[in-house]
């Protein structure tokens, strides 16, 4: 048997290189509330996301979580179900409540022809995904928000160094939450960000970081949510190796398009224009009819050959059972079929296209 492939696989520097970025801790005793680290990583990040400006978090969820408490979201909140569960978690955490929109079916992300339709006088912002690393429709996004006066909160925490038109994708909306957790593109072991434009937005996030403390007086009611120096020495040296890194993936990327291109019953998601991609994820749609086989068989196949794909996302984060059944799958039908007919197959630097072969034959030895 073959040695097992997972879905992903963190990727480490060198051993000698975060030992030799830690050693001053051990003089300083800085280990975290906005040490050098911290400050130097923040720099760093938002000259290489191309923002104005940036905050680091413990993870992204929180990032997500203070990022909406900071902006004073009320009432409802227009969001999409094809996303990992920390982003509708935010949302109700924040006591708002999820509207959900559907997705298209071509890139994933929100369909913009359908946000209207669901504004009512208690909407108070957009929360797009630009899920898998695929860029929302920005520019019409940002019309439908101007147009109701709603704010735009990105859910970037697929897309980091993305860009589109020559710019970081988290410099649109009002801000965009990146997650650096050890699974994504870049990581900090656990960590997070919201960039954003706005000072004031930014003072207000900072205290709300750091138990909404104000010069020692909490302003607002915050939480704990410093990235600590170690994280941060962590996000310095991957930062270092980022670029080979979605290099590296590319290549991963380009073996699997090579097999599963134009295949029928097979969806592969278009290479959107004027983007800067990251390679983060490959996500794979099969239609049982046109393919021959479902997506849980061609799974299950896999993990026989010990290759692991994971069904991401699956299920639709509305049809979770902590939110009772307050919410019908059916209003997002596009999302829904989705959501049974996706896989992500296995992706990371290291992946060879060797390896790539094999797993496009196995799927390709599913089809009827
Ligand atoms: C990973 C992820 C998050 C949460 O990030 P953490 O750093 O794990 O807290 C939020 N949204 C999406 C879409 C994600 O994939």
């Amino acid at each position: 048997m073959n040695d097992p492939i997972l879905v992903t696989r963190s990727s480490m520097p060198p051993m000698e290189e975060y030992l030799e970025e830690i050693k001053s801790l051990w003089d300083t005793r800085f280990l975290t509330n906005m040490g050098p680290k911290h400050q130097e990583l923040q720099e760093r990040l938002k000259a290489y996301l191309g923002v104005q400006r940036i905050d680091l978090l413990t993870n992204g969820h929180m990032a997500l979580e203070l990022a909406m408490q900071a902006l004073g979201l009320t009432g409802e909140v227009i969001t999409t179900p094809f996303t990992f569960a920390s982003t509708t978690q935010a949302i109700v955490r924040n006591g708002l409540k999820p509207v959900f929109c559907d997705v298209n079916p071509n890139d994933y992300t929100m369909d913009v022809t359908k946000i209207e339709e669901l504004i009512t006088d208690k909407t108070s912002a957009i929360v797009p995904v630009h899920v898998y690393g695929n860029v929302c429709d920005v520019e019409q996004i940002r019309r439908i928000a101007e147009k109701h006066h709603l704010k735009v909160l990105y859910d970037a925490a697929h897309c980091f160094g993305v860009r589109y038109q020559g710019r970081g994708i988290g410099d649109f909306g009002d801000a965009s939450c990146f997650s650096f957790h050890a699974t994504k593109v870049f990581h900090t072991i656990e960590g997070g960000a919201v960039c954003f434009r706005d000072e004031r937005f930014g003072e207000t996030l900072g205290a709300l970081k750091n138990f909404g403390l104000r010069d020692g007086i909490a302003t607002e009611v915050g939480a704990n949510a410093k990235m600590n120096e170690f994280c941060a020495a962590m996000g310095l040296c991957n930062l270092r190796h980022i670029d080979e890194e979605i290099t590296k993936r590319k290549a991963a990327v380009d073996c699997y398009r090579s097999h599963l291109e134009g295949i029928s019953g097979i969806s592969l998601c278009p290479v959107q224009k004027d983007v800067v991609q990251n390679y983060a994820y490959f996500p794979v749609a099969f239609d049982r009819e046109a393919f021959g086989a479902d997506r849980d068989q061609i799974l299950q196949r896999l993990s026989e050959e010990n290759v692991f794909a994971r069904k991401y996302f699956y299920p639709l984060t509305s049809t979770f059972p902590c939110y009772g059944n307050q919410f019908d799958p059916k209003t997002t039908p596009v999302a829904l079929r989705l959501s049974s007919q996706i896989l992500t197959l296995p992706l990371y630097a290291e992946l060879d296209c060797a390896d790539v072969d094999r797993i496009c034959e196995l799927i390709l030895s599913c089809k009827r």
